[in-house]
């Protein structure tokens, strides 16, 4: 399987959220909130407003010249020695990979964190294909020796306590491990240096791709990153195709951005800056150096105006952090590595609204995410585009919504445009609804309108509110 094919069931899953998640998500979402308005304080609202837009306006740019850039940087790539390859979608990039690993015999590759990977899906890919693929970023090994894949796009495991983490390790690597953050990552650290000296292949993402140089920028805040690019003896970065900005200048802006909203740090413990392979016998370091760009229906997004400011994301994590929604229900009930607004965003466009149609209606647009956005992407304009798409279609994607619930939406609409219509429905509904009615509330709908009752009762209609205004207005108690 190379990425989510099933239709994401949001609903249920939120159903089946671990009764601690919430608490263990909102502990860790108000300390990277914490972090962050700090570090805006410190800079002062004005210059963040100026950075915010200046950011916006340079991811806008590159995605919009994307043609240029990517030739750009493809050339500059090409010229330090390193080879690049172009990979339609998430199959496409898998099998570039596999390719890659096959000329070479590798049996076992280390990767560092990276969404684009998670979201081709190729650690399935790597594992279908008898290649053992090792996590080395701390969250994301820890996820991994789980089974499952990241709860949140920058702290993958931050659900999990030491506790749960101390036995894990226990379990699966057969240690005595103490409960406490520096004995658990020293365990990790020492499992990890024997994975590095032992892989033939590192594979990497990459937070941006500098036009002007070719050169891939990792942020990170571990040493992993630096050691899966430059122990082995090739290295692969997978690149979505938007990541790519125009020149140096334009990154200064973004890592000040990407740092302190994602983690509330002024800049992360490393940023990695790679451009291709040795080019001396002088100099260390994977002998090839492979970059694949992936689109994965990038160019698709960028046809939808619409909806087009979805490619300025660059992960931070902050709308995760901020949504009462992903607070209420953690990441593993968006069904997609990438979870949050970003991802209730993201993933209809790239697995199509028949997969992850539900997703946009998993946000109550109450706007906090467009608020802390770093770029100022309008999350909650291109949820309700979305929305749209699900339930009517447009240029992109014919509707998925059931029939009879698009019948009912549109029977709405007539009779709120109508108030005669909207009258007699208002008296009608209160003789409908005498059987189904108990103590004033109504806790069995039949379908499809049981779409509320299956998760808390709806109060009974009481009354006809243009009665009632009519009555108190003349008793003049208004
Ligand atoms: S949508 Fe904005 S806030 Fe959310 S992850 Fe992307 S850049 Fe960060």
């Amino acid at each position: 399987m190379s990425q989510a094919s099933v239709p994401i069931d949001f609903r249920t899953n939120a159903q089946h959220v671990p009764p601690k998640m919430p608490g263990a998500v909102q502990k860790a979402t108000a300390r990277f909130l914490g972090g962050r308005a700090a570090l805006v304080e410190l800079l002062g609202e004005e210059l963040w407003q100026q950075l915010r837009q200046a950011g916006h306006d340079l991811r806008l740019h590159a995605i919009t010249h994307l043609d240029h850039y990517l030739v750009q940087a493809e050339q500059a790539v090409t010229k330090a020695g390193g080879q690049v390859h172009w990979a339609r979608d998430a199959g496409e990039a898998n099998r570039l990979v596999l390719e890659i690993a096959r000329q070479h015999d590798v049996k076992k590759v280390v990767k560092s964190k990276s969404m684009a990977t998670e979201e081709i899906g190729l650690n399935h890919a790597l594992e279908a294909a008898n290649i053992q693929v090792i996590e080395t970023d701390l969250g994301e090994y820890i996820v991994q020796l789980v089974g499952v894949g990241p709860a949140h796009i920058v702290v993958p495991a931050f659900h999990l306590s030491k506790e749960e983490i101390a036995d894990l390790f226990h379990k699966k690597l057969g240690v005595d491990a103490p409960s406490e953050a520096e004995g658990l990552t020293q365990i990790a650290r020492t499992k990890l240096r024997e994975e590095f000296l032992a892989a033939e292949m590192g594979i990497s993402g990459g937070n941006f791709l500098v036009a002007e140089t070719g050169t891939v920028v990792m942020v990170t805040n571990e040493g992993n990153g630096r050691m899966c690019t430059t122990v082995p003896p090739i290295h692969i970065a997978v690149v979505g195709i938007d990541k790519v900005v125009p020149d140096w200048e334009s990154l200064t802006v973004l890592l000040k951005l990407l740092a302190r909203s994602a983690t509330g740090q002024k800049l992360s413990c490393y940023t990695s800056f790679i451009s291709g392979p040795p080019r001396s016998q002088a100099e260390t370091g994977p002998r090839e150096f492979h970059l694949i760009l992936v689109d994965n229906g990038r160019s698709r997004i960028l046809q939808t105006p619409e909806c087009r400011e979805t490619l300025l994301c660059i992960r931070c994590g902050a709308c995760l952090n901020i949504c009462p929604v992903y607070n209420s229900v953690g990441g593993y009930a968006y069904g997609w590595p990438i979870s949050g607004p970003t991802g209730a965003m993201l993933a209809p466009q790239i697995l199509g609204t028949k997969v992850a149609g539900a997703l946009p209606f998993a946000s109550t647009l109450c706007g906090a995410c467009n608020d802390i956005c770093p770029v100022k992407i309008p999350i909650t304009e291109i949820l309700l585009h979305l929305r749209r798409r699900v339930v009517e279609g447009d240029a992109i994607e014919a509707a998925v919504a059931p029939s009879l619930l698009r019948a009912g939406a549109q029977a709405g609409s007539v009779v709120l445009q109508r108030p005669w219509l909207y009258q007699l429905g208002s008296k009608l509904l209160t003789w409908f609804q005498a059987p189904l009615k108990s103590d004033g509330w109504i806790s069995k709908l039949p379908p499809p309108l049981n779409r509320w009752t299956m998760v808390r009762p709806l109060p009974a209609f009481a009354f006809d509110f243009r009665a009632w205004w009519r009555t108190h207005r003349r008793g003049g108690t208004r």
